[in-house]
């Protein structure tokens, strides 16, 4: 069921319980801002998901309450897993699911890295 993206942040939702090591992952990158896993059920060759150690329930409430530090930390970590991934030359796509329309399900602030195929244009024509 898609969530609401102005819904306060539950601890409980899967990537947090991820993130504090309650819940397996395959871990792909970790630093002070970012935690990066294999996405469970991938859509692509590759299907990364990165999340920010702080509770934020979205793009819009990470946008609005993250201080500037983690904001770049965070930005900046999604580009070193593309790069130390290889991807950068083949190319990769940027998800960020925020709210009820785009289907978001996790209410974790996360971006989905997918890549390893020819994806096509974003929304078919
Ligand atoms: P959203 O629709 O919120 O942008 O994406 C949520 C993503 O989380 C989906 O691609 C889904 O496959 C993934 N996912 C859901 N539950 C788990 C889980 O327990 N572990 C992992 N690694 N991924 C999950």
């Amino acid at each position: 069921m898609p969530v609401d993206a102005t819904q306060p942040y539950d601890d409980q939702n899967i990537f947090a319980r991820i993130l504090r090591g309650e819940l397996p992952c395959t871990k792909v990158y970790e630093d002070e801002w970012a935690f990066a896993f294999n996405d469970i059920n991938p859509q692509a060759p590759v299907h990364i998901l990165v999340v920010p150690r702080g509770p934020y329930v979205s793009w819009d409430d990470f946008t609005e309450k993250a201080g500037d530090a983690e904001i770049s930390g965070f930005i900046r970590a999604v580009g070193k897993i593309a790069r130390d991934q290889g991807l950068v030359a083949p190319g990769y796509r940027l998800i960020a699911n925020t709210g009820f329309h785009s289907h978001q399900e996790i209410p974790h602030f996360h971006v989905h890295i997918c890549a390893g195929k020819q994806m096509g244009r974003m929304i078919p024509e």
